[in-house]
């Protein structure tokens, strides 16, 4: 078959994905100003509104690429690449002067606007910047409208992982915003699923033919495995290590056991503690993916032992006869879910902050409110928050110990312009910070540059029915060979006027996650590496591979690519995950020797938040840095 008539049987020509295409575009005109054609050029194949009828100014609503969509980025590549100033003209004063002006409209950047006006006085004035089309930052919304009916997905930042862990300040916000985590007990059907299992899919590149097998976890591992391609013996060494409970490292304190198992990556405790052939490793590669942005060759064992699967669908072999004992903390269900995620998060700080941009007031009610974008920045407001628009430079207006103000330049449909502030919160990344403020210490910029964030890919495929996956019994399913190594059904969260997609004939998202990462190199060199192959992919590639995938997984069920899939948003987040650090790669720190910590120092009138602050990559830690950045500025300088 030819590469034409392949992609016309994965419905790679099917319209539904590119209908109402202009719309698409035009709402994300803004953030093209400053982009070269190529870049226009690529955004304008990538992005596209699946249905007719919405406002051009709808964010959410739009498919195709999202997370850091093209052109959103060029200019502050621009200024990495050390080109950006080049016969650049002098800022157009908007003379505008604000009390705070804030970088970076995610969740660490909306709450400093928050506290600004927690403490500082509700008439403060306050100005936040993003480059993307949307607010939230990670904390992103995806939209979709099949056959009459809206889909959510969290775009990014997924859940409120383990609220009870949130510090006083952190918890305090949700309250404020309204947001009640027992509701989700209620809200989350954790009965829907009861009857579905995990699968796995061996694709035929890596195990030597496609098959999907149900009932991983849930029937006994030698049962399960027989029905896998793989070879008698490998099934037998994967069955040994979940079943056989040995004590692999014997003779050694709990203690010291914790101590080898943070020395050695998870691969290496399979292969040179537990004594597994290496034939082993291919079946649990991509266990890590979801957490750490890599594969088992750059985890440690412990950091495994330490951070089961939220989703349930898999476990780590080779603990249960170490006797290690219960962790202490137990894990609280993963259920703290909004339909959209944590987006519902930003969208209630966005409604704290502009009550006229989200209407209404409660938790619930904010899962189907339609924001209205237009009146995120307007004039006669003291809190404005301004999209597309790339921050470039934020510079005291003299010496960094006595200036008065902090002078932000930034681009905006193509111009390049100036604001004032009183002080200034860069709730970006980390190592955007360097760039924006040349004049900080060396030691400082080096540290700010330690972070390497890991990329991920949220990809969520909008399909007419799940009967393909009632049919299996399942509700997920590992691939650890395949472009996507993780798919699974929605989380089953009714809320509000939200009801969720619980029969199999209705129209349901999938979520599906792909790392871009490079076995064998250095954590940090694999999150380099696949950051730049996800900026390099084009739509079609992910497209490509998407359709194809779901119909090897799926297509003895009597899912077919072309006709089922309804809609598909790939949300790419080159700049995903804070970097946390890890015993394999990084030195034993004391905690203010952290890169995290030296490199959030406070600089006169510019405070650093985000949860790279933190080393944390977590809704709570964007939060708290936000708080600890507001308390520097109204300390003073
Ligand atoms: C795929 C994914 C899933 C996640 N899931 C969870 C989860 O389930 N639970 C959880 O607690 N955490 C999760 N996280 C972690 C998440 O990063 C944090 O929860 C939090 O949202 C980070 O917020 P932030 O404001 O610190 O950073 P960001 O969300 O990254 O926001 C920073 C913003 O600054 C913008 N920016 C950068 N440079 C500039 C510039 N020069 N000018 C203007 N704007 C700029 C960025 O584009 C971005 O919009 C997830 C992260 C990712 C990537």
């Amino acid at each position: 078959m030819n590469n034409e008539h392949l992609d016309r049987k994965l419905g790679m020509d099917r319209r539904i994905t590119r209908r109402d295409f202009l719309n698409g575009v035009a709402v994300s005109m803004g953030a093209l100003g400053y982009a070269s054609m190529p870049a226009l050029a690529s955004h304008l194949r990538n992005t596209s509104h699946h249905d007719a009828g919405f406002s051009a100014n709808d964010p959410p609503a739009l498919i195709g690429m999202r997370g850091t969509a093209p052109g959103a980025f060029d200019v502050a590549h621009a200024l990495r690449d050390g080109t950006f100033w080049e016969g650049a003209a002098s800022p157009i004063d908007t003379q505008e002067v604000y009390d705070l002006v804030v970088v970076g409209g995610g969740i660490s950047g909306l709450s400093a606007a928050y506290f600004f006006r927690k403490y500082a006085g509700k008439n403060s004035r306050i100005l936040v910047l993003d480059n993307n089309d949307d607010f939230g930052g990670h904390a992103r919304r995806n939209e979709f409208h099949v056959a009459g009916r809206l889909l959510l997905s969290n775009g990014g930042t997924q859940s409120i992982e383990s609220p009870s862990a949130y510090s006083h300040v952190a918890k305090e916000v949700l309250e404020d915003l309204g947001v009640q985590t027992k509701t989700f007990y209620k809200a989350y059907d954790q009965n829907l699923y009861a009857r579905l299992g995990t699968a796995c899919f061996f694709d035929k590149e890596t195990f030597g033919e496609d098959r999907l097998v149900a009932g991983m976890g849930s029937t006994p591992w030698p049962e399960f495995l027989k029905k896998s391609p793989m070879p008698r013996k490998v099934q037998a060494e994967i069955s040994r290590l979940y079943d056989e409970k040995t004590d692999y490292l014997p003779g050694i304190s709990k203690e010291e056991k914790l101590a080898q198992l943070a020395k050695i990556s998870y691969a290496q405790f399979l292969t040179d503690v537990c004594k597994a052939d290496p034939s082993v490793l291919p079946f649990f590669q991509s266990y890590t993916h979801d957490l750490f942005a890599v594969g088992i060759d750059a985890v440690s064992a412990l950091a495994c032992y330490r951070n089961p699967d939220d989703y349930g669908a898999y476990q780590y072999a080779g603990f249960d006869g170490l006797n290690l004992g219960e962790e202490e903390d137990k894990e609280e269900p993963y259920i703290f879910h909004f339909p959209d995620g944590n987006a519902s998060i930003a969208r209630l700080l966005v409604r704290s902050l502009i009550p006229e941009v989200v209407p209404g007031h409660t938790m619930e009610d904010v899962v189907t409110a339609r924001a209205d974008y237009g009146k995120l920045d307007q004039a006669s407001s003291s809190m404005r928050i301004r999209l597309n628009s790339t921050a470039v430079r934020a510079q005291h207006s003299g010496p960094p110990e006595s200036a008065k103000h902090v002078e932000v330049s930034y681009v905006q449909e193509g111009k390049l312009k100036r604001v004032t502030g009183k002080c200034c919160v860069l709730a970006c990344y980390n190592s955007m910070v360097p760039y924006l403020c040349p004049e900080l210490p060396e030691k400082q910029k080096e540290a700010l540059h330690y972070c390497v964030k890991e990329p991920f890919i949220y990809t969520h495929v909008a399909i007419r029915n799940w009967m393909a996956f009632h049919k299996f019994g399942i509700r997920q399913i590992l691939s650890p060979g395949s472009y996507h190594s993780f798919t699974m059904l929605d989380f089953p969260v009714s809320l509000g006027a939200y009801q969720f997609p619980a029969k199999p004939e209705e129209p349901m998202v999938l979520f599906m996650l792909r790392t871009p990462c490079k076995p064998g190199l250095p954590r940090r060199e694999q999150y380099r590496m696949g950051r730049y192959e996800l900026i390099g992919a084009p739509f079609s590639e992910f497209e490509r591979n998407i359709r194809d995938q779901l119909n090897r997984m799926l297509a003895s069920a009597g899912f077919d690519s072309a006709r089922d899939i309804a809609a598909i948003t790939v949300n790419r987040w080159a700049h995903g995950y804070a970097y946390e650090y890890d015993s394999l790669f990084d030195p034993h720190w004391r905690p203010d020797e952290r890169p995290c910590v030296v490199g959030r120092k406070q600089f006169g009138r510019i405070s650093i938040a985000n949860s790279d602050a933190a080393a944390s990559a977590y809704t709570n830690a964007a939060i708290d840095q936000a708080y600890r950045a507001i308390q520097e500025q109204l300390r003073g300088v």
